[in-house]
């Protein structure tokens, strides 16, 4: 059975090849927000034809979205013979910026030496493209199969998802008594499972001081001098700290398997001018310092501790420096998400891997998030991993490609997990 699904979707292979090339072609840049209604009609046309049922919905007052740039989202569902689960493959539609050092057209969608290259062919249309052939192939070779198969395209994941699934799993598309398995076909290669990711937490610090001339700063307070004493007490206690940090999730790469703290930025004093400005800056003492810290927190921490570990820094400072002066903001914050690995989608999907790949799955975590983390808190949805072709990373770099073996391969281990799920036959 399992050869006969392989041989199903390399009979498709040139489908699968085309479908990646116009995806591609489609440049849904983000931002702004380039596109989103034309790849959401490309695919629901075509899934249509296929027996979907199509929504498209509209992220209507999502952050980003406007009238020139409206936050789009297709989501397909086609039933099953006989009542039953439902699988949902998710994917973003969105691309970051082209950026510098191609030697390919970001939006052609060439092919050469098995490879598809773009923006987004990776990250992640190609998963995309996978998906609906796995679909596709699964429905004409098994068309009694009982529950539903859900195919979704989403806006925004590179911004944050908002306008996404974050939407989505508020209208309750991802409710548990709806949607019972997800697949998310990010790249994280073909042979390996992501259960999750580590938590995120993004703060702005700001040091306060006093405005003076800058020949009399003895007349002022500098804040920037009180973010170095800040920053001095990050290096002599904080990071050491973090590197003994550990976590048993399998994060790669391996540098990620501990806690981590990003500056993302630092800005203090006079305003940074334009590049073309021809003059000097002004001599003053800094009267306000900030940074924002980026804090990658593992499942075996809990927020409120990182947090504390940052605020009792903060006022050890305080107790040292007599006019040092403070505040600090929340900005962003996420919770690491695992997905057990007895869960009925990792299981059929290992099974899947070892059926077609010929090896044992692995199990990997990301450093960073991605949409998992709305569907698991706004739709508590548990059963979710993300799995797709293509190596991590290419992501966001300049000639990304997807290879196209990868893509059949992963398709094939898809349509095989869905065989698993929905029919009486196992992976
Ligand atoms: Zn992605």
């Amino acid at each position: 059975m399992t050869k006969a699904m392989i041989s199903s979707i390399d009979a498709r292979r040139d489908d699968l090849t085309r479908l990646t090339q116009d995806l591609i072609r489609i440049p849904t840049l983000n931002p702004p927000g380039r596109n989103y209604l034309e790849i959401c009609e490309y695919l629901g046309t075509r899934l249509e034809r296929q027996g979907f049922r199509v929504e498209l919905v509209r992220a209507h007052g999502a952050p980003g979205d406007s009238a020139e740039f409206p936050r789009w989202n297709m989501i397909a569902r086609r039933e099953g013979a006989a009542p039953g689960d439902c699988v949902h493959f998710n994917s973003h539609h969105d691309v970051v910026e082209v950026g510098h050092g191609w030697s390919r057209d970001p939006f052609g969608g060439e092919v050469d030496n098995g490879r598809v290259y773009g923006r987004g062919a990776c990250d992640m249309k190609g998963g995309l493209a996978a998906s609906v052939i796995a679909a596709e192939t699964f429905i004409a070779t098994h068309p009694g199969f009982r529950g539903a198969i859900e195919i979704s395209a989403t806006a925004d994941e590179e911004s944050g998802g908002f306008g996404g699934v974050a939407y989505l799993a508020r209208q309750g598309r991802f409710d548990p008594d709806r949607v019972q398995h997800v697949i998310i076909p990010e790249p994280l290669h073909k042979d390996r499972i992501c259960l999750g990711h580590r938590g995120v937490w993004w703060a702005e610090i700001e040091t306060k001081g006093r405005i003076a001339h800058g020949s009399m700063p003895f007349l002022g307070d500098s804040a920037i001098r009180h973010m170095t004493a800040v920053l001095e007490e990050m290096e002599r206690t904080l990071f050491p700290l973090l590197t003994t940090k550990r976590t048993d999730m399998p994060v790669i790469p391996e540098g990620a398997r501990q806690s981590t703290l990003n500056i993302n930025s630092i800005h203090g004093g006079a305003r940074q001018e334009d590049d073309d400005y021809t003059g000097l800056p002004a001599p003053v003492v800094a009267d306000r310092c900030r940074i924002v810290i980026d804090r990658r927190f593992l499942i075996e921490e809990d927020l409120a501790e990182v947090k504390r570990e940052v605020t009792g820094l903060l006022e050890k400072v305080r107790a040292e420096r007599p006019e040092f002066r403070y505040e600090i903001r929340d900005l962003f914050e996420v919770a690491p998400v695992m997905t057990d690995r007895d869960a009925p989608v990792v299981r059929s999907t290992a099974a899947a891997i070892e059926r077609v790949l010929g090896q044992a799955a692995g199990y990997v975590v990301s450093p960073g998030t991605y949409d998992q983390k709305h569907i698991d808190r706004i739709g508590r949805l548990k059963n979710c991993i993300a799995y797709g072709p293509g190596v991590l990373d290419l992501a966001h770099q300049p000639d990304e490609w997807v290879g196209i073996d990868d893509m059949a391969d992963s398709a094939a281990v898809m349509a095989m997990v869905l065989r698993d799920l929905l029919t009486d036959s196992p992976a």
